[in-house]
């Protein structure tokens, strides 16, 4: 398509995260061609936050699952539910 290379146009080191507007090797500037969007970086997170919402739920899901039977062994166990509990990461 457009050709247009993910890489840094001073160290030519690929973009590792292209929210970031600088470099994280040389901290050029990057151009803006190269960065997302405000609107990808929006679908991103949305992605991400839903992502996080369904791992809880599932989390949930299976810590509530109190007949025991079915899901993996001694996975549901209880200790593995308190990952969430520890606030909001
Ligand atoms: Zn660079």
């Amino acid at each position: 398509m457009g050709g247009m290379k993910l890489e840094c146009p001073e160290c030519k080191r690929p973009i590792a995260n292209r929210r970031i507007e600088t470099c994280m090797y040389c901290e050029a500037k990057i151009p803006k061609e190269l960065l997302f969007t405000k609107e990808e970086t929006e679908k991103l997170d949305s992605v991400l936050e839903k992502d996080k919402e369904r791992h809880k739920a599932f989390m949930r899901r299976s810590s509530n699952n109190s007949n025991g039977g079915g899901f993996i062994d001694g996975f549901g166990g209880g200790d593995f539910g308190g990952f969430d509990g520890g606030g909001d990461i």
